[in-house]
Formats: C-alpha cells, structure tokens, sequence
C-alpha cells in the first residue's frame, strides 16, 4: 500500500487537476474511489461502462453488494473489508443488473492517504475461459473427449482420498482392447480411431449404467466428477475408477458389464469388426497404496487377462509381477542382445511327401539372453516389433540364413528353398526390398531359393509400401508364403490379388486332425481352396502318422513338423539335406560368410 504523504512529490510534477481528471477516465480499467467512510465518492468511464451504472448509487449497500453470494464468502468480501484494505485482490463474479449474466472480474483494492481506498476492477471473462480451454486440452484427450493420464491421476487420487475416509474398497479397471494393432495395421489409422471413438461410447454406456460407480462426464473440468471415471491413458488403453465398493468383487460386475457392451460387432468403414478388449483389475488399499502402484497391478493383471486369449478380465495378485517385470527387462535385455549378437538361428527342415526328401528349411531365431536363458520368439517377437528392434533383428535374420543356403550349397548339397519369416514392421519400410536385394546379392544366393513369410496383417495392411514391395521382391524373384493361414482375417480377395504362391495352414488346426472333425474340415477346405487358386500348401506342426497320412491324401505336397524333425542347428540340418547330383561351379560370394 503507497502512503504519498510520506514522499510527497515535487510541484513541478503534480498534473494539473484537468489532466488528472482526463487520466483517471480515460484509464481503461475500472477505478472507483472509496471515501473513509467506504461510500463511492467518484468512479471512471470503465467503471460505469462494466457495471452499467454509476456505482455511486450503490454507495448505501456497498461494494461487496455487487459480486456473487458464494464468492464473498470465498473471498472474505464482508461490507468494509475492502474499504479497510483487508482485502488486496479478490477475483469474483459480478453483475451489471439483475437479469444480466454475471461476468469475472478481478477487483484490487489499495488504501489511499485519505484514509479512503481505490478499487481497480478489471473484466477477466475472457481470460478464464482461454484459461479454461487450455485447461479442456491439457486434461482431455481430443479424440474420445474422455479425460486423459493427466486428469485421470488427479481423479484416482481424490478417489483414493474418499474412499479412506469412508473406509470402502475402490478398483481400478485397465482395459487395453484385443489385437488393435491389427485394426490399426490393417485398415488404416483412421478406423482404428473410428472404433477407439465407439468404445469409448460404448464404455461411458456401460459404467452408467451401473450402481455401484459414480456418474461419469467428459464435460468440462469444472463439470467434472472427482470420485471416479473413464480416462483414455492413450492408444488402446481406458481405465474405469469403481469407487465405494461394498465388496472388491464387486469389480468384476462391472468389468463383465463392459465385455458385454464391446461384444456386439463395430460399424468400422463399412466393414463389421469384432473388437474384445482385456481387462485388468486392481483393489486399493491391497494391491497398490496410490494411483502409481494400482495403476501398475491393473497393467500387469491385463497381461494376465491378455495372455489367457483375450475378452476376459483377470484380478491381480502378488505373483503375477514377476510377469510384467520381466516384459520390461526383456526389452533393455534385447536392445543389448542385438549389439552383444546373442541371436542365432535354427531350421525346421521340410519335407516333400511325394520325393520323401527334404524341400525347404524354415529359418527360426533362437536368443539366449545375458543369463544364458533361452527365450521363445513367441514372447520376444512382439517386443520387438512394438520396441522397433525388429528391422535389426529381421537383417540379421536374413543375412544369416542367406549366407547359410549359400554355404550348403557350396558344400555339395542340392538347393533348397530358405524360407524366411518377415514381420509387417520390416515391410512398412521404404528400402527393404533394397536391403533385401543387396543381402542376395553379398550371400551370392539366387532369388529364386529364398521364400519370405508374410501373414495375412501384412497383406491386408493399408500401408502402400507394402504392396508395392510385396510386388517388387516377386520381380526380383523372391518367393512369397503366407504364414499361419486360418488365424488372421483369411482374406479370399487379398489372396489372388498378392502374389502369393505358397499357403502355410497353421498348426493349430493341424493339431486337430484326427481329434476334432470341425479343424479336419477345415485343414480340407483350406488345401481344396489353395489347389483351385494354384496355391501350394505346407502343413505346418505335424506331429502324428496320422496327421500326415491324412495331408498327404488331401493332397499336401509339404510337411512341416516335429514328426520329421524339430528346429536343428545348421550343422545337424546338413545330414538330413539331399545330395547335388551335379554340382554346379558357383561363383565365389562377394562378402565373406560368418
Ligand atoms: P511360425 O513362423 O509359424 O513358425 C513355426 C513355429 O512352430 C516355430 O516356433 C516352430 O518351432 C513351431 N513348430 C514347428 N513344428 C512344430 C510341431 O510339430 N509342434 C509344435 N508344437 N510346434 C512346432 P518358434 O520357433 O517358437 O517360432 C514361433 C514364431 O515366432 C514363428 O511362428 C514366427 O511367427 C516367429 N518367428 C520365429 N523366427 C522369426 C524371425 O526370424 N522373424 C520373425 N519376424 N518372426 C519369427
Ligand atoms: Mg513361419
Ligand atoms: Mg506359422
């Protein structure tokens, strides 16, 4: 608070009266004038023109008199305690006339060395609902309008905080959906948010639509519930807060609710798409004291929920952590196992029903990471593909079991196709039929004895590169097999349009063969299909007499499996290997082997 009394300024500077008086209106904030007694003694041009009338006239009831009932309260207005210069800067609601709207505005208050007090009052509406949009964009996520990790941290701790108060369990829901890679892959980004748009509707249906959770909004923050809610955490992953829980159990009504909501198919491009999601749930206080650890226990359990297939929910408990832990660590331990070279590959012979010999090998990567513990390529596959690492890895894989086909054949061996697994993710990138190209070319291998292994997500993927490059790599050459066919969306149309020339049947149904009529069936469908689009077919995980008696009337040419033989090391695979009848002098590769 100036007191100008105690520095009086020099006459030279006091304006005159006229200018003073011109400044005081002019000025485009508010400025009223308190005498001591706190009546209105003078206000300005901006002053009127914000209340629509001069404030004078409010002089018997006071300033407070203009602002909302609830902010006086918050902000200590009491008639005289803006006058008495208890109060510095209030922001609070004011209204012109009785029916007029009210508007923010932010009131600073200083004494005067009269004893009186000076009022600024400045419109802040604008500025609180710029405040208030950035507030929308920080905590909300644009595309479903639920609230985001930000605004869903801040919820589940205030969740947490009322249900130790009223002494109740809370849960917390992690649901990821099932296969959204593929959705996203395969038709394109924009569905994928098409669908994430729809569960969202359809997750905002199902929670209301229960008791026992509190009433969920995406409105405004200031709408906003504080107990509980839906958040997207980003991607494909929602969480739902289920406070007051009678009993933890509970939980599970809720998360059965949301699988039945997301089990009717979605409209998704014109296309029907199922789309089932995993869900994991996590109870406060037992599985986690803060949002942190609950957030982590609800992540795991949905690994677990994933892991079991899919479309169901799982609890947490203690021993499911070693899982997720060890996701993490296997990531860092790959990165590292790629720079330390702790891969190597093996080959599944196959064999040819008709000669009885071996036609083809299968590369498969094996890792034995740092502890010297082998590790499945079903399991760390899919962390590379999603860390990146596969586009390394795949190289190596390449060049690996290029220069392995070559070195056979240079060794006498008769020629056989080396058929290579490549992931959608190598596909997508612009020079990999180059790569692929210059690595026949270093190994000496021709085109013709090398097969990469696509699956269906790589054909029906709307990335342009990768048909373009499934079409250049048969220019070259290069054979193409589809992998694991029956378990992706078996496209009929993507078949005749790629140039496919070899169909792999998963083993899943071969293993049904001679169990289950239903997958005997099928495996005959699926070979009559490929013989009417002049496709040749392997078998693949035959592990009885039976099955590949039953294949090879069918008419299956080739049998894959652990009944001829597991995955070998590349010298184990050389004694199975048929002898060229007549050698051909070979010219000597430009790059030396491993
Ligand atoms: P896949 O391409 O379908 O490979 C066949 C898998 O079936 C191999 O598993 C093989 O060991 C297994 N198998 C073969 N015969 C039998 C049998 O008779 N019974 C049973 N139960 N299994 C049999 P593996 O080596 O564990 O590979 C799993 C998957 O990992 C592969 O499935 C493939 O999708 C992927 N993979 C392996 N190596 C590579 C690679 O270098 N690059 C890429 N992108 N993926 C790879
Ligand atoms: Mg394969
Ligand atoms: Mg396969």
């Amino acid at each position: 608070m100036n007191d100008d009394s105690a520095h009086p300024l020099p006459d030279r500077c006091r304006p005159d009266e006229a200018r003073y008086q011109a400044l005081f209106e002019q000025v485009s904030c508010g400025v009223i004038l308190l005498g001591p007694d706190g009546r209105v003694v003078a206000s300005n041009a901006s002053a009127r023109r914000l209340l629509g009338h001069a404030p004078e006239s409010i002089a018997e009831s006071g300033i407070a008199s203009l602002c909302h009932p609830e902010d006086v309260e918050r902000e200590h207005l009491e008639p005289g305690a803006i006058a008495s210069g208890m109060i510095a800067r209030a922001v609070c609601r004011v209204k012109r006339v009785a029916e007029d709207p009210w508007f923010w505005a932010e009131l600073s208050a200083s004494r005067l060395p009269d004893g009186g007090a000076q009022i600024i009052l400045r419109d802040i509406t604008s500025e609180r609902e710029a405040a208030s949009r950035i507030r929308n964009l920080a905590y909300f996520d644009a595309l479903t309008g639920l609230p985001n990790r930000e605004l869903f941290r801040e919820q589940i701790d205030k969740a947490i905080e009322r249900c130790r108060r009223v002494d109740k369990p809370m849960a917390l829901l992690f649901l990821d959906i099932d296969r959204f890679k593929m959705v996203n892959d395969s038709l394109g980004h924009s569905s994928g948010d098409v669908l994430l748009t729809e569960v969202a509707d359809r997750l905002r249906a199902a929670v209301r639509g229960g008791d026992s959770i509190g009433r969920l909004t995406q409105a405004s923050a200031a709408q906003r519930p504080a107990e509980s809610g839906i958040s997207r955490l980003g991607g494909d992953e929602f969480t739902v807060v289920v406070a007051d829980l009678e009993h933890p159990q509970d939980a599970a009504r809720v998360a059965r609710r949301i699988l039945h909501a997301l089990s009717r198919p979605f409209l998704v491009s014109g296309q029907e798409i199922y789309a089932t999601c995993s869900i994991g749930i996590a109870v406060w206080p037992d599985d986690g004291a803060n949002s942190e650890f609950l957030l982590r226990s609800a992540d795991v359990a949905m690994y677990h929920a994933k892991s079991r297939g899919g479309a169901t929910y799982a609890f947490f408990n203690s021993n499911m952590n070693l899982t997720s832990t060890r996701r993490l660590a296997l990531e860092s331990q790959l990165r590292r196992g790629l720079e330390r070279e702790e891969f190597h590959l093996v080959y599944q012979p196959i064999r040819d029903t008709r000669t009885g010999k071996v036609s083809a090998v299968e590369a498969l990567v094996r890792w034995k990471d740092g502890n010297g513990q082998a590790v499945s390529p079903a399991e760390f596959i899919p962390i590379a593909e999603e860390a990146g690492l596969i586009v390394d890895l795949g190289a190596f894989v390449l060049r690996t079991a290029c220069r392995q086909a070559r070195a056979w054949q240079d060794a006498g061996y008769a020629p056989i196709r080396m058929s290579v697994n490549i992931s959608v993710h190598q596909l997508r990138r612009t020079g990999i039929v180059d790569s692929i190209d210059q690595i026949l070319f270093e190994s000496g291998l021709e085109a013709g004895h090398l097969e990469l292994e696509i699956t269906e997500s790589s054909m029906l993927d709307a990335n342009p590169n990768i048909a373009a490059a499934i079409g250049r790599l048969r220019e070259l050459g290069v054979g193409l097999a589809l992998d694991d066919f029956g378990t992706g969306f078996s496209s009929l149309s993507a078949l005749q349009r790629f140039p496919i020339e070899r169909l792999k049947i998963d083993r899943s149904f071969v293993a049904g063969v001679g169990e289950k009529a239903s997958d005997e069936a099928l495996v005959s469908a699926i070979v009559a299909l490929a013989n009417r689009l002049s496709l040749e077919v392997v078998a693949e995980g035959v592990e009885t007499e039976e099955q590949a008696r039953f294949l090879a009337q069918l008419g299956c040419r080739e049998l894959q499996g652990y009944l001829f033989s597991r995955p070998l090391a590349a010298a184990d695979v050389a004694s199975q290997l048929p002898r060229d009848p007549k050698p051909v002098a070979r010219p000597a590769p430009s790059d030396e082997a491993d």
